[in-house]
């Protein structure tokens, strides 16, 4: 098992920098995710970290070991992918136990080191099988097996679950977790779904334009975003966010309305904006004058779009709530649960 170490690590392609001098300390055993937006440099991280990718500056250190110079094959890492790349004409068994062979590792260490990983990825029974005779999610799990044979120090997965269905995704999520728990392996797990990086991980990264936004637990990042970016990206729906002037310490809308703003490190005049999540915001008697704009049920909540003073905003609410397009409503707003950005630069005002 190993800690990793990345220090001041840069990536450009020519004039093009996709990885901005990043600085990340993962724990032995940790599981970490990493997320962020669709080319924000994700698989480009993890692929220097694996040593696929050449770095242009920087330290990448996997234990105590500096691994910058170091061959992919002697970094004792294994990697998953989005795309399984098993191979067709292989039986199940062959697949898990491909690396090994490559490497002689002798036939009963090999045999005792399938059986294991096949028992604890419920693929005893498909040891025979191919490829082409799987399920999406079997497969998925041969994919898991040829990395875990390996015993290595470090797991890194880039998005191993895009291609599965959403019911197949919920339950190779727990797996993937329940295995972390049980061997106990340094991850890194890269993904570009919110949810999946909230409910696996002990820690989440979130990523933007090749930089480290934040890190912190799943609840850090839910409760108190450091910017605008992690405050959109992190919930879903998403937090509501209403930007304006500030004034006498209230948020200053268009129509002369206003709103309260919680921050004190604001001055009159700032570009501001409030943040405020779906669930904090509610219909009540005392609350803004609003309208209606469409209702949608999710099954367990409801979710109520509205507007006010030109600004549309989402509502979560236990509750079933009817109500047709135009109806008027009155919001109240959790005042405790307020969030406050400075708009220009996108960081919390909140400290
Ligand atoms: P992610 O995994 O977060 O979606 P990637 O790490 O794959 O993002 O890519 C990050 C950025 O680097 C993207 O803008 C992509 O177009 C760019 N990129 C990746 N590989 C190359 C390359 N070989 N040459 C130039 N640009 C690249
Ligand atoms: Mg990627």
């Amino acid at each position: 098992m190993a800690s990793v170490t990345i220090r001041g690590v840069r990536k450009d392609y020519g004039p093009l920098r996709i990885i901005r001098d990043i600085d990340l300390d993962v724990a032995d055993r940790e599981f970490i995710t990493l997320v962020g937006p669709s080319g924000c440099g994700k698989s480009t991280l993890l692929r220097m970290i694996a040593g696929l990718e050449k770095i242009s500056g920087g330290d990448i250190s996997i234990g105590s070991e500096r691994v910058n110079d170091v061959a992919p094959m002697h970094r004792d890492v294994a990697m998953v992918f989005q795309s399984y790349a098993l191979y067709p004409h292989m039986t199940v068994a062959d697949n898990i136990s491909f690396g090994l062979r490559m490497r002689h590792v002798m036939a009963d260490k090999i045999e005792a080191a399938v059986q294991r990983a096949a028992a604890v990825l419920n693929l005893d029974q498909l040891l025979k099988r191919r490829p082409g005779q799987l399920s999406g999610g079997q497969r998925q799990r041969v994919a898991m097996g040829r990395a875990m044979v390996r015993n290595p120090r470090l797991f890194l997965f880039d998005e191993p679950l895009s291609n599965l269905d959403a019911k197949l995704r919920v339950q190779m999520r727990a797996e993937i977790k329940a295995l972390h728990r049980r061997l106990g392996s340094t991850s890194i797990y890269v993904t570009h779904d919110q949810v999946e990086a909230m409910t696996m991980a002990d820690r989440i990264v979130v990523m933007n334009q090749g930089r480290i936004e934040q890190q912190g637990t799943p609840e850090m990042l839910y409760d108190r975003p450091a910017t605008l970016f992690v405050a959109g990206f992190i919930g879903s729906p998403s937090m509501n966010l209403i930007s304006g002037i500030l004034h006498d310490g209230h948020l200053g809308l268009q129509d002369g309305s206003w709103l309260p703003f919680p921050a004190s490190m604001a001055v009159d005049g700032q570009a501001v904006t409030l943040g405020i999540r779906p669930e904090d915001i509610h219909p009540a008697a005392y609350g803004i004058a609003a309208e209606v704009v469409d209702v949608e049920p999710t099954g367990v909540d409801t979710l109520l779009l509205c507007r006010f003073a030109g600004v549309q905003v989402t509502a979560s609410v236990r509750e079933r709530y009817r109500a047709a397009p135009g109806t008027p409503i009155r919001l109240a707003f959790n005042t405790g649960k307020l969030h406050a950005f400075d708009t220009t630069t996108g960081r919390t005002l909140i400290d």
